[in-house]
């Protein structure tokens, strides 16, 4: 009787925003924001690993839908950040190394040689979202750089960077990288800012570069002048919120969880993870307020090979990636399914679905570029 009724009601809902459509009468879209958080290198183990060692329970595992992501690259078994970046951000697999670009070397490649493939950051801006970058990397490391640029070698850092002032991102904060003056960013038409204080006295009436000149990824202010990653993602997220009327898209990475973990330094990997979650708390606080913005947080590749040794510690195995799926999270509103509880899903598929839960164009991600 009751699932009658259900159907009953769904059939006189549908009618219902047949008939507004009809008149004309817009129809609020259910998903208008969605933040992606990428953990970089951040494995299953790494949650486990975190919580032991911080004595917390992480919000990242409190998020109702999970499953995990393949992760690996177009030429390598394992994958750098840059391919990984590329994966999450344009939905194509490249070779490791490479930021928003096309193998082409690919024994498959069909794609035309002077092209590149647009990343959800462009679709988002070209259809009307307010957009947002935030890290605790330096602004033109891998993760940050495949969500703002195309070009053949993560290395190419000045290259990245003049293309990020060019963008038209509304807002870009991370570390400085040293490649960029402040006269430049100014003249690109961006507010610079190096200190909390200038980043709490934007309005998001402009667009803003921050570069950061101390760690971002510590559980606290590392001096008066340096925000943490939640600092930054609470008011990327107020100004992106306040501004927008077509909704946005924010990525916010915490990169120390795989910067640690190349030190094999289990602590300090666990204190980033401690702090991305407690911007995930961030985010997720908002997305329950707000009701119309999807959450989503996973990971480019896992760094570290954590494992639960004999003597019951944590321990870091290599000082590398590896190629261990990673773990997918994500937090919708109403009965909106990003991901199918312990699907494990291809990274290619997290921006195409981000596309499609924002109901952009079909043919946004993947889709080629041409060259400039
Ligand atoms: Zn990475």
């Amino acid at each position: 009787m009751i699932e009658t009724m259900n159907k009953l009601m769904a059939a006189v809902m549908s009618l219902l925003l047949a008939f507004s459509s009809y008149l004309g009468i817009p129809t609020e879209k259910k998903i208008q924001n969605v933040i992606l958080m990428i953990g970089d290198g951040m494995g299953e183990m790494h949650l486990k690993m975190t919580e032991d060692m911080r004595d917390i329970s992480l919000v990242i595992d409190e998020l109702p839908q999970q499953g995990k992501a393949i992760t690996r690259s177009a030429n390598k078994k394992t994958t750098d950040s840059a391919a990984g970046s590329t994966a999450l951000a344009c939905g194509v697999k490249t070779a490791n190394g490479q930021i928003g670009s096309y193998w082409l070397e690919d024994p498959d490649f069909n794609y035309h040689s002077n092209t590149h493939p647009k990343n959800i950051t462009e679709a988002c801006m070209e259809n009307g979202l307010k957009t947002g970058i935030v890290t605790t990397d330096e602004v033109s490391g891998a993760t940050p750089s495949g969500f703002t640029a195309h070009t053949s070698s993560r290395d190419n850092h000045s290259d990245i960077t003049s293309q990020q002032i060019k963008s038209g991102i509304d807002l870009i904060w991370g570390k400085t990288d040293g490649t960029l003056t402040e006269q430049q960013v100014t003249s690109a038409g961006y507010t610079y800012i190096d200190t909390i204080a200038e980043m709490n006295a934007l309005t998001g009436n402009e667009k803003s570069y921050g570069m950061f000149t101390s760690s971002l990824y510590h559980t606290y202010n590392k001096n008066e002048y340096t925000p943490t990653l939640s600092q930054m993602t609470a008011k990327a997220i107020s100004i992106l919120d306040a501004t927008s009327e077509n909704g946005f898209f924010l990525m916010v990475e915490g990169a120390h969880i795989d910067k640690k973990a190349h030190d094999k330094d289990e602590e300090g990997s666990a204190e980033a993870l401690e702090e991305f979650d407690n911007a995930v708390e961030i985010a997720l606080d908002f997305a329950k307020k707000d009701k119309h913005t999807l959450l989503i947080v996973t990971a480019d590749h896992e760094t570290g090979g954590v494992t639960l040794n004999e003597d019951g510690e944590y321990e870091m195995t290599t000082g590398s990636h590896t190629s261990v799926n990673v773990p997918v999270r994500a937090y919708a509103p109403g009965n909106y399914v990003f991901i199918k509880n312990w699907d494990t899903i291809d990274n290619t598929q997290i921006p195409k679905r981000i596309a499609k839960a924002l109901q952009l164009p079909g043919d946004s991600i993947p889709c080629e570029v041409l060259n400039k």
